[in-house]
Parts: C-alpha cells; structure tokens; sequence
C-alpha cells in the first residue's frame, strides 16, 4: 500500500508530483510572510513542502521549528533539509531526532555550501561528513526517506559531466529515494542530466527545480552563483524589458510556465517550486499550466 508519508514512493507510484520550498526567514516580518504564503499555497494541494537549512547550520532551530509546526497545523507534507556544514556527526544525530519526535519522516540530505561560500574550498567540519552521500547513508540509517540535490549542468565545482553522475549515483547507493534540482534553465538540461543518470545506474525519481524570473539583477547573481550563465534566448526575451518590471515579470512567469509545461511532457515526476516564500508567481503558473499535474 501507498505510504503518503514517504517522500519517495509519492514520487514512483502516487502520480505527478508538485512541491514548494521555503526558507526560515530571518525576522518577524518574514515569519509574517511565510506563513501567509504557506496558508495561500496549502489550497493547491501540493504532494510535500520543503524548508531549508540555512548556511554553516545557521537555522537549525528554525528549520526544525517551521517544519513542526507544518506537520503539527496544516495538511501538507513537510520535508526538513539538513546540511554537513558545522556540525559533527553527533550534532548531526541531535538534529535527526529533533525532526523525527516533531513527526518529520523526509530529510533532503545535502553537503552544503562551504562556510567561505560557493566556489571556495570545501573543509568537512572535525568529526563531521565530508559529502552529501555520507549524510544520506546516516540518515536512512535513522530510518528516515532521503531525498538528494542533483544539477542540471552538473554541480558548479564538479570535473566532469561524468563524475557529477557518478556521485548522483553514490548518493542512490547510500540510499536516496529521490532527487531534486537546481533550478533547470533549459529542457535539455534536465533531460541530460536523467540521461546520465539513468547511464550510470542512478535509479530514483528527479524532481526539476523551477524558478521564475522576476528581476534579472536577482536572477542573473544566483545563476552565477551556481556556476552557470543564463541562456541567451532567456536572455533575449528579458533584455529588452528590463525598464518595465511588471512586463519583465509577466514574461518571466511565461518563460518559468512553458518550462514547466515542456518539463512534464519529457516525461518529470513533478515540479518543485523555489518559492522565496511567496505565493503570487507560484499560483500564478500553477494556474496557467494547461496540463493537470
Ligand atoms: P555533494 O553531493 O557532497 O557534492 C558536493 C561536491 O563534492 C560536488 O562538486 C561533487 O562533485 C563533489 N563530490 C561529492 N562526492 C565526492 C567524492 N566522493 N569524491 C570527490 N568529490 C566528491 N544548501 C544549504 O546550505 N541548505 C539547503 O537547504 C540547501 N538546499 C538545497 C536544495 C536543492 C534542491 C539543491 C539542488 C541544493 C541545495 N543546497 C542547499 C545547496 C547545496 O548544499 C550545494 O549545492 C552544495 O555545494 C552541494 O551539495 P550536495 O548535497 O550536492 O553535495
């Protein structure tokens, strides 16, 4: 039978998943925001929600506590994330315990950033994980659903192609269940990336991350901060509307929407929203998307 706690058979046998990710926000106005934005985006029904954690383990407390409270308040599935970065691996356990008495069954293992930031050298903390595999094997040990990041142009500090496949790969052998994005650009990005790792082996669902252009300044630093550059025929449809924010923005939600449509007709599991906790862009391509997820 169909566990609808599990993360990972939702995504192999309970049909076309649609998620939303938060993160914990950093005041009381944004605590305002987030939970106004989780009440409006809990009518569209989603498969699970996810929080973050927040860098060098800086929202421990935060991640745990949000999680909770959407296990504990709404009707969503909450799905907690957990990084390597700063902790040891007894913290670690703390942690793990933490979000299973608060009812949390997923866990999207991650290594993290490290602490100088994307692109610098990566040091494990002294008697913590060294990479993302580690941490899924020690989680699933808990006995939790693991889920992975995976990356569509391979991860920003990755040699190869291959060898981004390759730790996709170690990370399904430690026992993730399922796999979510970056956010994807373009289609063919997302495809060959499935291609990869259905090459090496890497059996488990993977999950596109979507996130709409709203503003090309904000966009264009995170598209860099992944190591990627944005495509230009993105970027020729933006450009020229860079003096008018709502035409830019309306284009935007166009651009995220007919990748989301041509997404799901290549055959993804799902969608998973990078939301920056607000509803509007999110509810407005759920609600142009002419295919039913
Ligand atoms: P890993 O899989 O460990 O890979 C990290 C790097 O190490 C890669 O370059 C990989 O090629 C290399 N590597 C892995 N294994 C080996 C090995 N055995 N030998 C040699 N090299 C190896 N960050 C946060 O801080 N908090 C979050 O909540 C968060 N959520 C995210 C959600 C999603 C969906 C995604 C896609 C990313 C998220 N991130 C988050 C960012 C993530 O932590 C960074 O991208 C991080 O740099 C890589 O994490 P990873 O889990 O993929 O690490």
């Amino acid at each position: 039978m169909l566990d609808v706690s599990d993360i990972g058979q939702l995504l192999r046998e309970g049909g076309r998943s649609f998620s939303f990710e938060f993160f914990p926000p950093k005041d009381a106005e944004g605590e305002e925001v987030l939970w106004r934005s989780i009440s409006e985006l809990e009518s569209l029904h989603p498969t699970f929600v996810s929080v973050t954690y927040g860098a060098g383990g800086t929202t421990r407390e935060r991640t745990v506590a949000i999680t909770r409270r959407i296990a504990a308040q709404t009707s969503m599935l909450p799905m907690a994330h957990l990084t390597c970065v700063g902790h040891t691996t007894e913290e670690l356990g703390g942690v793990v315990e933490d979000l299973r008495r608060a009812g949390i069954h997923n866990v999207l293992a991650l290594r993290g950033d490290p602490p100088g930031g994307p692109g610098t050298p990566w040091a494990p903390t002294p008697g913590g994980l060294e990479y993302a595999a580690d941490l899924v094997a020690f989680v699933r040990d808990q006995g939790l659903t693991v889920g992975v990041a995976a990356f569509p142009e391979g991860h920003r500090d990755a040699p190869s192609l291959e060898h981004d496949a390759q730790v996709l790969k170690a990370k399904y052998d430690a026992g993730a269940a399922f796999a979510i994005t970056e956010m994807v650009l373009r289609v063919s990005d997302y495809t060959g990336l499935v291609g990869r790792a259905a090459s090496v082996g890497a059996n488990l669902p993977i999950v596109p991350g979507i996130m709409p252009i709203l503003g090309l300044g904000s966009m264009r630093a995170m598209v860099r901060l992944s190591g990627r550059e944005m495509p230009t025929e993105i970027l020729d449809r933006i450009r020229p509307l860079e003096d008018d924010p709502a035409a830019l923005r309306a284009e935007g939600i166009r651009i995220a929407t007919e990748l989301c449509e041509r997404l799901l007709e290549a055959g993804a599991p799902g969608l998973h929203f990078y939301t920056l906790n607000r509803s509007t862009a999110t509810r407005e391509i759920f609600a142009a998307l002419p295919v039913p997820v």
